[in-house]
């Protein structure tokens, strides 16, 4: 739709505002009778006709397996493809061979939710969530550790299907 611009002059006559603020008021009462698109944030979440997208890209998840260990195998590739270099690993290896993260930490602060990180995840570890009320005092509380990405008990987001582009 084209943007077009109205441009109001300044009275030249001595003018009454009474029509105005009628006009104002009329407009209120109109708006008072029409359906409400707004909800009463914290109380309410959700409603009837909206609800949060499945597909939301929040505060991020470490899955864990039957074992509760976390499902990363510290194979360095989301730290390789975050764009804002906001993921630090520091990969470990036990007696078998197997390899895990000795340090794993997403600052959240810095995360653009793009979602690149749970997209290249060959297991299926890390996810972005369907969460958006993480607020913090202070900078550091963003630096979500292993433990912390584990503890997160959110929805995990499901990530864009092509055969479903509008996620219905
Ligand atoms: S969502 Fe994107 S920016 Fe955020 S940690 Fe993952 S790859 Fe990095
Ligand atoms: S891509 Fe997955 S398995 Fe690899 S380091 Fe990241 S979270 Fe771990």
């Amino acid at each position: 739709m084209p943007i077009t611009v109205k441009t109001v002059g300044r009275p030249t006559t001595e003018s009454s505002y009474v029509r105005a603020a009628l006009h104002g008021m009329a407009l209120t009462f109109k708006h008072l009778l029409q359906p409400k698109w707004t909800m009463q944030y914290p109380e309410e979440k959700s409603s009837a006709t909206w609800t949060i997208s499945s597909r939301y890209r929040g505060t991020h998840r470490m899955a864990v397996d039957e074992t509760g260990k976390a499902k990363c195998v510290a194979c360095g590739l989301c730290p390789q493809v975050c764009p804002a270099n906001c993921i630090k690993l520091i990969p470990g290896e036990d007696e078998q061979g197997n390899r895990y993260p000795l340090v794993y930490e997403i600052d959240e602060f810095r995360c653009v939710f793009c979602g690149y990180c749970q997209e290249v995840c060959p297991e299926e570890a890390i996810h972005l969530g369907v969460h958006y009320e993480n607020a913090e005092y202070g900078r550091e509380g963003f630096v979500y550790d292993l433990k912390r990405l584990m503890a997160q008990p959110h929805e995990m987001s499901t990530l864009w299907d092509p055969a479903d582009p509008k996620g219905e």
